[in-house]
């Protein structure tokens, strides 16, 4: 079990630790990486901002499989068979060949954790000085460990790369507002009078909604836009989170530190669906940090092997985000999207298309141990 600690104030006494797996953020990528050394015998640490699902950072909408095969069904709020896609002059549901469902943040946050075998603290992650035994550089002091995982977010905070900031950096952005409310039907908005290039969303979740608008294009607001659509549904704007999302693969490992989820840039493009990414290649990454724990790779192999499983992705990455860019320009002709989007609405079509896109980042990945074969780019 780890033990957990959210310090603050006088509490925030000096850290001066050395582990052998130091995991820097204790989200959906982090735990997965952590959750893969758990029976190793390594001393693993996780440090965050803030204690673990204390900040929900997403609609918390995944495909049931995932997580059912990471056993975190109990933190499962509402499950869903179809997408309803909200367009100008029409409302499309296409029935998915699988089921997403939405989750409590914090509750599958702490089955995550308790799925792992590390030590918990908090302390604001700065910077890293590299070398056989990096030292990590904290608020709170400094932390060494021969193997570093930037389970950060977006900002890639022990990237090198770390120059390019938004409205310039390959960015999308997404606002919601978690209100009060019941649904039966998982929906989306592709319409500009929402937003031009981008979409909104209403996800159920027990007895609260979760009604947002996502923006492709950084320079575009997403606040009046959020404010907007949960004003047309006549939901409260209450429990407001937002954050950046990156549309753009980055390199999974940089001079000897592995990176996973959102700091590696694996949300998807189109979706923005982040969540089974993270925990897809946070696994891969705990898996290979496994094998040299266990000393059956060199910190070196280790980081060569993820790095191309990373990069073996790139071709569905890049698929997804030609899908993306046309969001904007069909948008601007306001019937085309309606016409597409009734077009696509064949069956074969649809489970051909969500099929692949699943299988960019399969379910069975959780059950699998070592790195699955390497990705396909849907239709
Ligand atoms: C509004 C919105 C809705 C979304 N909805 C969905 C959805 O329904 N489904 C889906 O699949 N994806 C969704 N996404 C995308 C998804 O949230 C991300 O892709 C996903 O959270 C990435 O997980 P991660 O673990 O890589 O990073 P994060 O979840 O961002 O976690 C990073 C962790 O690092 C910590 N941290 C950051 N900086 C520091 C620091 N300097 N020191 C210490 N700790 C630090 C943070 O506190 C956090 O715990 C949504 C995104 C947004 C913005």
């Amino acid at each position: 079990m780890p033990v957990r600690s959210t310090k603050r104030g006088a509490d925030r006494t000096p850290l001066d630790v050395d582990v052998d797996v130091l995991v820097c953020g204790a989200s959906f990528a982090g735990l997965a990486v952590a959750r893969e050394l758990a029976g190793t015998g390594a001393s693993v640490m996780v440090i965050d901002r803030y204690d673990i699902g204390e900040r929900q950072t997403s609609a918390c909408a995944a495909p049931t499989e995932w997580l059912r095969n990471l056993s975190l069904d109990g933190a499962v709020r509402q499950t869903f068979g179809d997408l309803v896609v909200n367009t100008p002059q029409e409302r499309v549901r296409y029935h998915l060949p699988w089921t997403f469902s939405t989750f409590d943040y914090r509750e599958l946050c702490a089955l995550m954790a308790e799925q792992g075998d590390f030590t918990f603290d908090t302390a604001k992650v700065e910077g890293i000085t590299r070398g056989p035994v990096h030292t990590v550089h904290t608020d709170r002091g400094d932390l060494r460990a021969p193997l570093v995982v930037d389970a950060l977010g977006w900002r890639r905070v022990l990237g090198r790369d770390m120059g390019i900031q938004p409205p310039d950096a390959r960015l999308s952005r997404g606002l919601e507002v978690h209100p009060e409310g019941r649904g039966d039907d998982l929906e989306l908005w592709i319409d500009p009078k929402v937003i031009r290039a981008g979409y909104g969303w209403r996800f159920p979740a027990g007895g609260e909604v979760r009604v947002g608008v996502g923006s492709f294009e950084p320079r575009d607001h997403v606040k009046e836009p959020t404010v907007a659509l949960a004003r047309e549904l006549d939901v409260p704007t209450v429990g407001y989170q937002g954050n950046w999302i990156p549309h753009q693969l980055r390199p999974a490992v940089s001079e000897g530190v592995f990176f996973a989820g959102d700091s590696a840039g694996h949300c998807l493009p189109l979706t923005a669906e982040g969540i089974r990414t993270a925990w897809y290649f946070g696994l891969a990454a705990g898996r290979e940090l496994r094998q040299v724990v266990e000393g059956r790779r060199t910190r070196e192999q280790a980081l060569a092997s993820y790095g191309a499983f990373s990069h073996a992705h790139a071709r569905s990455y890049a698929w997804l985000l030609r899908f993306q860019r046309m969001v904007g320009p069909m948008n601007d002709r306001g019937s085309l999207v309606s016409a597409t989007m009734r077009a696509v609405n064949r069956q074969w079509w649809i489970d051909r298309f969500f099929g692949r896109y699943l299988a960019v980042a399969p379910p069975e990945h959780a059950l699998a141990a070592g790195p699955p074969r390497a990705a396909q780019a849907p239709a």
